[in-house]
């Protein structure tokens, strides 16, 4: 299959005049997703009311959407199950991982991962007792640090600021070879480029859907566990969805069976909705195809950028093997920079303390996009237009 990505950028609305660098945080609106939506609203709550669970199919939901996103992570029918929120699921993830290896005390991750996965770390740490402990070490020291003292590797494939992608198969080998469990986040990783959950026989991921996958805001998380870990990993957030039998309403927790396990309490029915819809899209998609083209955007923006600006400090790795799909830039001002960038029409977002992140999502972004962009930024850093006050004013989310 040839992707057509001039066909996948007429699935998706974008505001006239705008060009979205920031599909990588919150991805766009499909142009299904408002009757989707309507229809599970009205169609579906509004006429079948209770019923909807089974005749709509609501409660089977979570695990159907999972097997599609499945397909997109290298993983098996069976093995992905939706629900919750990212943070929520590497709490599962984490707790399941741990009790899976008694014997050891140190939780692996790196200083580079999103601090939500580390709090969370943190949380469980102290809720088991303060016996464990989370060990942050640079990202590019992980291999050298996972030792017989290592019971799970906490990584987040993509560096969120930087853009900087670790090498999941080589990690995830090396922890096996020292008797260490792994917990992969793939929130910059899912409909970014191909992922092996299985060739590289990751133990645990993780992942969210409202940046690459367009779920809208608040999308439901997915989870993934490995075949061979299902009757073992038990889920620590034991919540009646995730029991055999949910509708027997026995008094104690017996674990389902296989990934839906994991799942916790009600699913969100009407955000997986606007999920589905924007899951169709991926039916045209070869995922070769989207690494390919994601990194030739990539390039052009970085050879625009350097040629064309001066102050701008790439934070990304040059090498396409260490990169997600995103390119990020340092600047002290990066933060007013990327202000006046918006108000022109340019969306990026501004990552503390310096960090311009950019993402490239060829399902809806093509070279004239980059290339306005490009001439966009340096025309800003030519004459200097960031440095007003308007642009350095701080809300509450950057
Ligand atoms: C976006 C992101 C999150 C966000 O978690 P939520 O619970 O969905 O808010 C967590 N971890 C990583 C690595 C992320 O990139």
């Amino acid at each position: 299959m040839t992707t057509d990505f001039a066909a996948t950028k007429t699935v998706f609305h974008l505001p006239e005049g705008v060009v979205y660098l920031d599909g990588n945080s919150l991805g766009p609106m499909v142009k299904t997703a408002p009757a989707r939506v309507a229809r599970a609203v009205e169609a579906e709550w509004g006429e079948l009311l209770i019923t909807g669970w089974n005749k709509a199919g609501w409660m089977d939901q979570p695990a159907r959407v999972g097997d599609r996103i499945a397909k997109l992570i290298g993983a098996a029918p069976g093995t992905v199950v939706m629900g919750d929120t990212l943070s929520i699921k590497v709490y599962q993830a984490l707790a399941s991982a741990l009790e899976m290896n008694p014997k050891r005390r140190v939780i692996l991750s790196d200083t580079g991962n999103f601090p939500s996965d580390l709090y969370i770390a943190e949380g469980l740490v102290r809720t088991l007792g303060g016996q464990y402990r989370l060990k942050t070490v640079a990202p590019e020291e992980i291999m050298s640090h996972i030792d017989d003292t290592v019971a799970v590797t906490l990584i987040t494939e993509v560096d969120y600021r930087t853009g900087r992608k670790h090498d999941m198969a080589d990690i995830t080998k090396r922890a096996h070879e020292m008797g260490a469990l792994t917990v992969w986040d793939l929130a910059h990783s899912a409909g970014a480029f191909p992922v092996d959950l299985a060739g590289t026989k990751a133990d645990f991921a993780v992942g969210c859907t409202y940046k690459y996958l367009n779920s809208g805001p608040g999308g439901p998380a997915f989870i993934y566990v490995a075949p061979r870990h299902h009757e073992v990993a038990r889920p620590a957030l034991s919540g009646w969805l995730g029991h055999e039998a949910p509708f027997a309403f026995d008094l104690d927790y017996r674990p389902g069976s296989g990934v839906e396990r994991m799942r916790v309490g009600t699913p969100p029915v009407l955000q997986l909705a606007a999920l589905e819809a924007a899951l169709d899209v991926w039916d045209q998609v070869s995922l070769t195809d989207l690494r390919a083209q994601s990194l030739r955007l990539q390039d052009q923006f970085i050879k625009g950028v350097e040629s064309r600006t001066t102050g701008l400090t790439l934070a990304t790795p040059r090498s396409h093997m260490m990169r997600g799909s995103q390119v990020s830039f340092r600047h002290p001002e990066g933060y007013a920079i990327m202000q006046n960038l918006i108000a022109e029409g340019v969306i990026g977002d501004f990552r503390a303390p310096d960090i311009l992140r950019f993402g490239f999502t060829p399902l809806f972004i093509d070279e004239d996009d980059v290339a306005r962009a490009v001439n966009i930024l340096a025309k800003i850093m030519e004459y200097g237009t960031w440095d007003k006050p308007q642009f350095k004013k701080r809300a509450k989310v950057t």
